[in-house]
């Protein structure tokens, strides 16, 4: 029996609330030997105190050694098994702006891009076009018909597209044609099986209908295609456990994820006031919610040590807002580290606190790896979170008679 099963089996519904807020990309690194990371340089007095009455530890998103992208750690954190759900990118944008895709659905994101009259690549981002342009390129290319299957275009964000091929026995395992640099043409498209090679010939035919129509068109007169992934469903968090859960998260791409695994998307938050403001309002109606927080990762993706201690601090500001609703348990956690010395996700294990009234405090005092490492929880696989945060929330019932 697996993991996921028994606490399918276990959990029950129950009055308790949960807020789960992921920082992402929290953990970080030190930028000399002996210095101290982001999270430790910041001066965190709300979060060290809830760290006093809590359970600190870390966690490794994967396994030992993995750096992992968002979508799996995220997956991970809710308890699904990374490994095994796998999905990419392609699925989680087009769930990201809410298209209802169904099982099998081959979902890949576009790029719309700059090429020259030889077909060389001179801009990825065609310029970054505003978003307006890419609703109504993308309407252009919704319109284009392809013997046997159905084609949906459905604009992103700026450059950014989605495109959805829904078909019979089609794979998803296909290759980027995004060369990741200008100055190259376009990659050919490879498939890994013969369902996704058979997709390939639909895509390519698109690919062409869609260079005629943007062809006349400055400056996106191509486009490129990355994450090519099928649509699978998993058992959603209702299902598993027994939670109405909810996301409060600003990019499309984490509400993908959290429609991914059946949660309610609450819209209307552009800033983390307004996260929580969604929070406050929503808070009665939900007894799981899924916080995130993107600009922790922002930073240290860009490398700045400083903005990242920034962010944390000012999250450090807002959370007795949260903590005003009074939870039953709380989770700060991240997906994956992000430290600015490496300027990208990283394989280190991930700083984790749980709150509860019954989370059995440790000695740990203070919300940073070092005390993290020192705490209670130890050293745990990120897929454990949920079973820990619904324990503390005595949503799990005992195990055997
Ligand atoms: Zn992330």
């Amino acid at each position: 029996m697996s993991h996921q099963n028994i606490v399918n089996d276990l959990a029950i519904k129950t009055e308790s609330k949960i807020v789960f807020i992921v920082l992402d990309g929290i953990g970080g690194h030190p930028l000399t030997p002996t210095g101290k990371t982001e999270l430790e340089t910041a001066r965190t007095p709300n979060l060290n105190k809830l760290a006093s009455v809590s359970i600190l530890g870390l966690s490794n998103p994967i396994a030992p050694g993995i750096t992992p992208g968002s979508g799996p750690g995220h997956l991970g954190l809710f308890g699904y098994d990374p490994l095994k759900c796998n999905i990419g990118r392609g699925v989680l944008a087009a769930l990201g702006i809410g298209f209802p895709l169904r099982t099998s659905d081959i979902a890949a994101r576009i790029n719309f891009c700059t090429a020259n009259s030889k077909g060389i690549i001179t801009d990825r981002r065609a310029g970054r076009i505003s978003t307006s342009l890419c609703t109504r390129l993308a309407k252009d290319l919704n319109k284009i018909k392809i013997k046997g299957v159905e084609i949906f275009v459905r604009p992103v964000r700026d450059h950014r597209a989605s495109l959805i091929i829904r078909g019979k026995n089609f794979g998803g395992d296909i290759s980027d044609s995004d060369p990741q640099k200008v100055g190259m043409k376009s990659k050919p498209l490879i498939g890994k099986d013969i369902d996704s090679k058979r997709t390939i010939k639909i895509v390519n035919q698109f690919v062409l209908k869609a260079q005629q129509i943007l062809s006349v068109k400055k400056p996106a007169n191509m486009v490129l295609l990355r994450g090519f992934a099928k649509y699978q469903r998993f058992p959603s968090i209702k299902e598993i456990y027994k939670l109405n859960s909810a996301c409060i998260a600003v990019y499309p791409m984490y509400k993908g994820v959290a429609r991914l695994v059946g949660m309610e998307t609450l819209e209307g938050a552009e800033t983390l006031d307004d996260e929580i403001t969604v929070l406050k309002k929503n808070f009665n109606a939900h007894d799981f919610f899924f916080l995130h927080v993107k600009k922790t990762d922002s930073a240290g993706e860009d490398g700045n040590f400083k903005q990242k201690v920034k962010v944390i601090e000012d999250f450090d500001k807002k959370l007795s807002k949260i903590l005003q609703l009074k939870p039953d348990v709380v989770v700060i956690t991240g997906d994956h580290s992000t430290p600015s010395i490496l300027k990208s996700h990283s394989w280190h294990p991930v700083p984790l606190l749980i709150y509860s009234k019954y989370c059995r405090a440790d000695a740990a005092k203070k919300f940073g790896e070092t005390d993290c490492l020192r705490g209670g929880l130890g050293i745990i696989n990120a897929t454990d979170i949920m079973t820990l945060a619904m324990a503390n929330a005595l949503k799990l019932e005992k195990f055997g008679a």
